[in-house]
């Protein structure tokens, strides 16, 4: 078990951010995003009918299988633990990882009260989703566990969102899909993704106004998007970059044993 598992995670009351991977509508922040963990999961007439359970059973299952094959078998995930690992903070895949049930906007989560990664089955559902879920949360775990972040400080969470979105999310597919890349812009339409994906994220905890959250993007960028630790580069989806990260990773001390 890790140092900060035990020992730190109460003095970080309210702290708790989330990932957003899909497009969201300003009508849904209003919502709960994660009601299982609150325990606010409303049944429809429809679901009481039909008895979902079964469905939901399999659903998380199935998530939990996504998520061992990605602890098994994906170079950026590998990394993300043994970094982890070599900080003094283990993972634990039945202590750190939960799939649950979510607001249908967020695919994943980062409960820092609880140093607990949220994978959301309903969401999250292919493995590259998961997997990319996965490095975005614990590059979070990480930036807890290994720089000390304050969740309440909004240049810090911006600082881990810009962190995150870099290592996991903007991959040359995902900066297209935000409409703001061609094969002539892609290193600014990179830096737009991330800037985007960021504010998206910060946004999200509900706890920073959309102009406070520009500012703190905007302040600490440059620092953060240059910090590609303990990853060490940016990989493009499906690259080989992924696996001459892994291959690197050892030299940095990063080995990563099960
Ligand atoms: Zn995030």
């Amino acid at each position: 078990m890790s140092r900060k598992n035990d020992d730190e995670t109460n003095n970080h009351k309210n702290a708790y951010t989330c990932e957003l991977e899909a497009n969201i509508k300003d009508q849904s922040l209003n919502d709960d995003l994660y009601p299982e963990r609150r325990q606010r999961i409303k049944k429809t007439w429809f679901e009481n009918f039909f008895n979902f359970e079964n469905s939901k059973k399999h659903a998380k299952r199935r998530c939990e299988q996504n998520a061992t094959w990605c602890i098994n078998n994906s170079p950026l995930v590998k990394i993300m633990l043994a970094a982890l690992q070599a900080s003094g903070c283990d993972f634990h895949i039945e202590r750190h990882l939960a799939c649950e049930y979510c607001h249908n906007t967020v695919s994943g989560g980062f409960d820092a009260n609880f140093n607990q990664i949220i994978l959301c089955y309903n969401v999250a559902v292919k493995k590259s989703t998961v997997q990319a879920v996965l490095v975005h949360e614990l590059t979070h775990m990480f930036d807890y566990c290994q720089n000390e972040i304050d969740f309440n400080n909004i240049r810090h969470v911006a600082c881990s969102e810009i962190r995150a979105a870099n290592l996991a999310n903007c991959s040359f597919l995902s900066a297209w899909y935000y409409g703001n890349a061609s094969l002539l812009n892609i290193k600014e339409s990179h830096k737009e993704c991330v800037k985007n994906k960021a504010l998206t994220s910060l946004v999200a905890t509900k706890r920073f106004s959309k102009i406070e959250s520009i500012k703190a993007i905007d302040e600490v960028f440059p620092k953060c998007y240059a910090d590609l630790e303990p990853i060490g580069r940016r990989c493009r989806r499906n690259s080989t970059n992924m696996n001459l990260a892994f291959i690197e990773a050892p030299l940095y001390g990063y080995n990563y044993k099960i």
